[in-house]
């Protein structure tokens, strides 16, 4: 539209300027048919005239040219600048930081993710201000000084303990002024990866310290047997019951292992069982029971009689169900009940199952950790009563499968609740 509505008024201009000197030329001609100007002046005025009209169309034809060289270039640079913008817009969509490092080792861009990893204001500031660690420093320089395509990955763990895989490369200019050669580093997370790495490695050490202790006092036994205590038949008796415990102790902490592990295997799988909790409550309780027994603990059942289906896999709710209570039963007071309630959650979708007991309690420091493999608040009473230190990392796995969390609550001295919510059938 505008370069029509520039055209009409050049013309309109033209035409005003046209009339001016048709008028004038006439004018002369007239002064000239009256012989007020003679021949030779009135061709003099006319040059004169027309090398003025000249003049005036060379005049706007530059203008003219010179506004449309400007607009060119002014869109070439809009299109520049949109291009610009969608290529920060793509950067800024990345969920992992990315930093362009200019050659004075200035932070040119840096997207969302990395303003939010070192800092709203690193734009413009020394990159080296931000990573100060000297393989990302050589890395960078390598990129400047060594003219590298890529100067490979590097480790960054930055105070808050969380670690990247940083990948340094070399973002080319177009070869003119405008747009030297810079610096990437993209940074990849793997703090996650580390600590799934650090666990397995701690879990292996844990594992076979747990089955190293009895097989070493097993060893520790057969050679006694074999040797000094060869014809010492009273304490043949005494030595074999307690191998018997200890390899019973190996068979218990082989079979946790293998739980957990088959947890694991099926953790993606969704239960999806009507299972009557009410049913399985009971006879959990049956087995709980005896195992507190001797020290007097009583279990007392509340089951909403609307709180009786759930949706989970049964044997493992079972499994949950049995660590919780045989836990209540080993830890509970002397002559002390356990409650064991299952009740419909206000939002009525879900059931609320809890098992409290009035046992010595769990100072706040140890909650946390409570569900970690093998961590054990008191370690000798954990072992003497046979425990393995895995039960409730079972229960918390089990019931991350089905969608839910172990919640603790506990008062030293006076007891601890143990509870979780499952899907109402
Ligand atoms: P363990 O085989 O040692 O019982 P668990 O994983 O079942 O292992 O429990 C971890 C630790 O949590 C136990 O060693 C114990 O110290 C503590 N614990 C579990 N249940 C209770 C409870 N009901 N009362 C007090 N402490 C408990």
């Amino acid at each position: 539209m505008k370069p029509r509505n520039r055209e009409s008024s050049g013309l309109q201009a033209l035409l005003s300027e046209r009339t001016i000197i048709i008028a004038l030329l006439a004018l002369l001609a007239f002064f000239w048919s009256v012989e007020l100007v003679d021949t030779i002046a009135a061709l003099l005025i006319f040059l004169t005239i027309a090398g003025l009209l000249v003049r005036l169309e060379f005049k706007r034809h530059r203008t003219a040219l010179r506004t449309r060289i400007a607009e060119t270039r002014k869109l070439e640079f809009n299109k520049r600048g949109g291009i610009k913008s969608v290529r920060a817009n793509t950067l800024n969509a990345v969920p992992l930081p990315i930093l362009i490092i200019g050659e004075d080792h200035r932070i040119s861009f840096a997207n969302h993710a990395a303003l939010d990893l070192l800092g709203s204001d690193i734009v413009g500031n020394d990159v080296y201000i931000y990573l100060r660690q000297s393989k990302i420093v050589n890395a960078i320089e390598k990129i400047f000084d060594d003219g590298k395509k890529h100067a490979g990955v590097v480790r960054y763990t930055n105070k808050q303990k969380r670690s990247f895989d940083v990948t340094i490369s070399r973002v080319s200019g177009t070869g003119g002024d405008d747009v030297p050669t810079q610096a990437m580093a993209f940074f990849y997370e793997i703090t996650s990866m580390l600590q799934t790495e650090q666990m397995r490695v701690d879990f292996v050490a844990n594992a076979s310290h747990e089955l190293r202790t009895p097989l070493s006092s097993l060893i520790g036994f057969i050679e006694t047997l074999q040797g000094p205590a060869k014809d010492d038949l009273p304490a043949h008796d005494r030595f074999l019951g307690i191998m018997q415990s200890e390899a019973e102790r190996m068979v218990r902490l082989i079979d946790d292992l293998l739980s957990l592990s088959k947890i694991e295997m099926s953790r993606h799988e969704a239960p999806d069982t009507e299972v009557n909790v009410e049913a399985m409550i009971n006879s959990v309780v049956l087995t709980a029971a005896a195992a507190g027994k001797e020290r007097g603990v009583d279990f007392k059942i509340d089951v909403d009689a609307s709180a009786s289906r759930v949706i989970a896999d049964p044997d493992q709710l079972m499994q949950v169900l049995l660590n919780l209570a045989v836990n209540a039963a080993k830890y509970a007071d002397r002559d002390s009940t356990v409650h064991v309630s299952a009740k419909v959650a206000k939002d009525k979708k879900y059931i609320s199952l809890a098992i409290r007991d009035e046992g010595p309690g769990i100072s706040k420091e140890h909650l946390a950790r409570l569900t970690e493999r093998f961590y054990r608040v008191d370690d000798a009473r954990s072992r003497k009563m046979g425990g393995t230190g895995l039960g409730l990392a079972i229960v918390k796995h089990i019931l991350i499968r089905h969608g839910s969390v172990l919640d603790v609550k506990s008062v030293v001295g006076e007891g601890s609740t143990f509870s979780f919510k499952l899907h109402r059938a």
